[in-house]
């Protein structure tokens, strides 16, 4: 069996906690550049499927090539 002091498992415990908690802030910092550099390149998020479209023209509507929903073009993301 082997034999771990308590002062050992709490050092263990607050290691896998905090680990946990860098690979989240930085799945979702990825996730979120990626996001905006699809915006800056001229796409935005469908409000129905979260697929992306490019902007269209002037008019301010743009159907969805995925799913045929009309999402206005002033949209920045799906918040989901
Ligand atoms: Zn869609």
């Amino acid at each position: 069996m082997i034999r771990v002091g308590l002062v050992s498992m709490l050092f263990a415990y607050a290691g896998v906690f905090l680990a946990t908690i860098l690979g989240l802030w930085l799945f979702y910092g990825w996730r979120r550049a990626r996001r905006r550099h699809r915006e800056r390149i001229g796409l935005f998020q469908c409000r129905l499927c979260a697929g992306w479209i490019r902007r269209g023209g002037p008019d301010g509507l743009v159907r969805c090539p995925s799913c045929g929903a009309i999402n206005e073009q002033t949209i920045t993301g799906n918040d989901i």
